[in-house]
Formats: C-alpha cells, sequence, structure tokens
C-alpha cells in the first residue's frame, strides 16, 4: 500500500518547477548568448533540475496547502472543516492516511480525534446553567459548550485554553475539561474564546504541525528562514537548496555534505568538538611566510599566497610548499591533498613507539581538519564575493566594458561554482580520514580524484578572485573577451571535474579497478594553460 503518497504531489511538483524559476534564478534574461545550453544554469538551478526530489514550501505555499488539504478532506468525508482539521492533524496531514482510516472504521477515528455526537445542553430551567469549572450559575447564552454539552462559563473556557496553548503543541488535541469526556475542543471555540495573542499562538502551532508531524516536510534549519522542504522520501540524494540559498541534508539537516554520507559527518562533527581545542590554532588566518619568515595573512579565498616584496615567494597556504609545484606546469603530481604517513622505520622502545603513533595520529587528523577547516572558510568568502560580485560589481563590470548584464552570467556561474566545490571539497576531507589506511589502491585513486579536483578548483578560484580585479581596474574590451572564454572555461571544466568526483565516492570508489587513475587524466584544453595567473596576489604581510 503506497499510502503515504499523497495525491497532489505529481501535478504540484510539475506545477512548482514551471512557475518557479524566476525565484530560483530572478535575472533569468533571454537574451544570454554566450551559455544557451539549458545544462548550463547556475549550479543551483541545475542540482534543483537535476534531482527535483524535493520542493521548496514558502510560508503562502504551506498556508495554501494547508488549507487546500483540510478543504479536500471536509468535501470527501462530508464533515466540516473544523472536524477535518482535527482528523489531518491526527493522521499527520496525510489525506490518504485520513481516507483509509475514515473508511475503514468510522467510529474508531472519531473516538480516537474526539469527534462526539453533538449533544444538547442540560439544563434545570431554561434560562441558566451552572459552570462546572467555577460553579457560579450563567445566563444559557454566556455559557459555552464541546459537542458534548459540558456547560463552562467563558472566562473559565478562556483560562482553560490559554494555559493549554501557552503550555505548547499540546493545545492541538485539545479535550473538553471534564476529566471523564474526550470531546475535542475545535477551532470554532478557539477563535471566539481567546485573546488575539492567544489565537495567534495556536495558528503558529497548527502550521508547525503541518511541517513537523509530516513525514514527508521538514523545516529550513537557516536562522531566520520560513521556508521548509517538501522531500520525496526514498528517491536519490539527501541534499536540498533552500530559497534562502542555504543547502543541508535533508535526512540530518546538517549542511549539505554530498558525496559523504551522514554517519560519516556525525562522526566527523562530533570528533572536531572532541579536539577543538587543539584545533584552534590551525584557524588562526596567519602564517611565516616559508621563505622569509614574515608573518603572511590569509585575506582571500583561493591557496595560492604571495609574499610581499621584496620577498614575493609564492607559496600554497596549506601545506607552505612552492605553488608552482602544485600544478602541471612541473608534470608533477598535485599532491597538496595527500597525506603521508611519517615513516615509523628504526628501533624505537615501547614508550617512544607509542608517543610516535600518538604524534602521527594527531599530525594526521591535524591534515585533514585544516583542509576541512580551510575550505569551509575559503567557501565562506566566496559566498560573500558571490553576493558583493552581485549586488556591486557585476554593474561596473557591464559599464566599464559596454556589455549587457545579462551576458555577465559567466561572473556569477564561476562563483557559484566555486561556493558549491569549496562545499565538496570540504567533505571530501572528512571522507578522506575515515577512509581505511590499508585500503591502498582506493586511497589513491581517492587522492587523484581529489588532488585533481582542487587544482582545477584552486586555478578556478585565483582567475576569479584575482583576474577579474584587473577588469574592474583598467583593460580592454578585448582582453575582456578572453577572459569571459577563460573563465567560463574554467568554470565548465572544474565542474566535470567535482562530478566525477561525487560521483566516484558515491559509488565508494567502486571504479578503482577497472578504471586506473590514468585513464581518468584530463582532457579539456583549458586545463593546461591556465595554471597559474601572472599577478597573483593572496596576501598582505604584516611586520
Ligand atoms: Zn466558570
Ligand atoms: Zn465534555
Ligand atoms: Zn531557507
Ligand atoms: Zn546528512
Ligand atoms: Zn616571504
Ligand atoms: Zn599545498
Amino acid at each position: 500500500m503506497g499510502s503515504e503518497d499523497d495525491m497532489h504531489d505529481c501535478n504540484d511538483l510539475e506545477e512548482f518547477y514551471s512557475s518557479s524559476d524566476n525565484d530560483v534564478e530572478n535575472d533569468s534574461d533571454n537574451d544570454y548568448v554566450y551559455d544557451n545550453d539549458s545544462d548550463d544554469a547556475s549550479p543551483k538551478l541545475v542540482s534543483i533540475r537535476q534531482q527535483k526530489n524535493y520542493i521548496v514550501l514558502k510560508e503562502e505555499d504551506i498556508r495554501r496547502r494547508q488549507e487546500d488539504d483540510i478543504v479536500r478532506i471536509s468535501a470527501v468525508l462530508s464533515i466540516p472543516r473544523v472536524a477535518a482539521c482535527m482528523l489531518l492533524r491526527q493522521y499527520k496531514w496525510s489525506v490518504n492516511n485520513v481516507h483509509e482510516a475514515w473508511f475503514s472504521d468510522e467510529d474508531g477515528v472519531r473516538k480516537a480525534v474526539g469527534l462526539v455526537e453533538e449533544q444538547a445542553v442540560k439544563s434545570q430551567n431554561d434560562r441558566e446553567l451552572i459552570c462546572e469549572i467555577c460553579f457560579e450559575p450563567y445566563p444559557v447564552d454566556k455559557i459555552n459548550s464541546a459537542a458534548c454539552g459540558h456547560p463552562y462559563c467563558g472566562t473559565c473556557w478562556a483560562a482553560y485554553i490559554s494555559t493549554s496553548i501557552n503550555d505548547g503543541p499540546g493545545c492541538l488535541t485539545l479535550r473538553c475539561p471534564d476529566p471523564s469526556c474526550n470531546a475535542a475542543v475545535s477551532q470554532d471555540m478557539i477563535n471566539t474564546l481567546v485573546s488575539s495573542e492567544d489565537r495567534e499562538k495556536y495558528y503558529r502551532y497548527l502550521r508547525r504541525s503541518y511541517i513537523e508531524d509530516n513525514r514527508k516536510t521538514k523545516w529550513c534549519p537557516a536562522p531566520g528562514c520560513d521556508c521548509a522542504i517538501e522531500f520525496d522520501v526514498g528517491s536519490g540524494s539527501h541534499d536540498v537548496s533552500c530559497l534562502c540559498s542555504y543547502s543541508f541534508c535533508w535526512n540530518c539537516t546538517e549542511e549539505a555534505h554530498r558525496p559523504v554520507d551522514c554517519e560519516t559527518v556525525s562522526k566527523w562533527i562530533l570528533k572536531n568538538t572532541a579536539e577543538s581545542e587543539n584545533m584552534n590554532w590551525i584557524l588562526a588566518n596567519s602564517k611565516p611566510c616559508p621563505k622569509c619568515k614574515r608573518p603572511i595573512e590569509k585575506n582571500q579565498g583561493c591557496m595560492h599566497m604571495t609574499c610581499t616584496p621584496p620577498c614575493k615567494f609564492e607559496f600554497c597556504w596549506l601545506c607552505l610548499g612552492v605553488w608552482a609545484e602544485h600544478g602541471e606546469r612541473t608534470g608533477g603530481f598535485y599532491a597538496c591533498n595527500r597525506y603521508e604517513a611519517a615513516k615509523q622505520e628504526g628501533a624505537y622502545d615501547e614508550s617512544e613507539k607509542r608517543r610516535e603513533m600518538a604524534k602521527n595520529s594527531l599530525e594526521r587528523y591535524t591534515h585533514y581538519y585544516e583542509r576541512w577547516a580551510t575550505n569551509q572558510s575559503s567557501r565562506q568568502k566566496a559566498v560573500a564575493d558571490l553576493h558583493q560580485m552581485q549586488t556591486v560589481h557585476l554593474e561596473k563590470l557591464s559599464e566599464k566594458h559596454k556589455v549587457p548584464e545579462s551576458q555577465l552570467k559567466f561572473v556569477v556561474e564561476a562563483w557559484s561554482q566555486i561556493v558549491e566545490c569549496r562545499r565538496v571539497l570540504k567533505w571530501t576531507y572528512a571522507y578522506g580520514f575515515y577512509l581505511p589506511e590499508d585500503e591502498l589502491a582506493k586511497r589513491q585513486f581517492f587522492e587523484y580524484l581529489q588532488g585533481e579536483a582542487e587544482a582545477n578548483l584552486e586555478r578556478l578560484h585565483q582567475c576569479a578572485e584575482k583576474e577579474l580585479q584587473n577588469y574592474l581596474g583598467d583593460g580592454t574590451s578585448e582582453d575582456f573577451n578572453s577572459f569571459r572564454t577563460k573563465l567560463a572555461g574554467l568554470t565548465s571544466v572544474t565542474r566535470n571535474y567535482f562530478e566525477n568526483l561525487v560521483r566516484a565516492l558515491e559509488n565508494g570508489l567502486s571504479d578503482v579497478n577497472s578504471t586506473g587513475a590514468s585513464s581518468m587524466k584530463p582532457s579539456s584544453k583549458f586545463v593546461a594553460g591556465s595554471s597559474n595567473a601572472k599577478s597573483g596576489k593572496n596576501s598582505s604581510s604584516k611586520i
């Protein structure tokens, strides 16, 4: 029985995707001529199009859907809408489950929800009734009752309901104050008997229940965001991206961590918490230049550092190695990502051995943690840069190079790609940490794929970060065209490398035996020519 699939899903899904492109990408212009391939839209858009296994619900969507469901149940079962609302809540807002339960055992369902038959209010004389809480006599029209007919005065009802509302979401299943009575207190009574403040609270709980009790929906965890995500449970990747631009894992609600699984992520986060005191120094943003020893501050996103004159030494922020050895330029293999375990040779006595092992284990963790954390901060910087680009720099570029902003999408796409890749790269370091050391072939394959992806991302990030600066200053339009070609090229090449990496990790590196690492060599022309910029400045040195 596929009882979880509520009836509106398919249609709404289509409707959502055909109507919401503008929400996702406000500046969608049709005259964007440089990239009219449909699969070349911004990464966020691409990922939504590829997966289609979730829908972002804005506040008004949530209201509308909840109302639609209530109206539908009310019509199909021929019951008042307040009763329909109680039923839906009882069955976790699954229209199908309400149907099934109702038509197989209506009496049972009525009992469970507290929908009792309407009773006439019993009164000794026609004009007065005693409130069963305060025992004061009241005229009949000042007495209220649930369907059961137990009489209470307005003041006692208001206090009773208000207490329950202020106690929490339990107010949604409030019953008659009579201890032996099961009759539900309906929304109609809430509407007429309590203050507008309490009423508002009640309806907030009702809306929250619609998202929180439904196993297909969750709130976006970003602070201040009122959107929810409806997820197609049982379908592929768990990563979802909200309209507020926050990406998270629908399964564990940590930030998005594809291609790493939830279990690894939670282990890693726990480990980081335990080690946080030891690791704080890693996040310091200054290191001594490996050549002249002056402190160099990292204030940009990419890892290519250049010491200030006269030293001008170019090095890698992460491994402090010579930058030129990081690319294909030396014919070498990108190795900044690889952890080389210290050789444990020679004669150690037991305590030396133990000390050595402890040191190695900390070094190993430090290696992965630093790369994880640095990619995280690099991503945050990129998010800020992307924002700056969209709000300030695009307009400047457009004016300066006489290009309509609609043709500058390649810049935004480059930055969106950087943001996404920094996220993926970051998580691959948690993956690497937990990849068993004795699975040598897998390790090598993993490090190869990760290294290639990382090297390309560094090129892309450097181009978007530093070379672009030249075009915000002086630079002819002809130059600008070649810059466009280069940046767009790097963007698409980098995307391919990361797609490969993600796919390989999600397959548990199972291709390691069939595809040798050598057959994964890059095939694009963009890779070779663009590895190092002439004027890479990532640093200011402080003396
Ligand atoms: Zn009373
Ligand atoms: Zn009652
Ligand atoms: Zn959000
Ligand atoms: Zn997760
Ligand atoms: Zn230096
Ligand atoms: Zn390095």
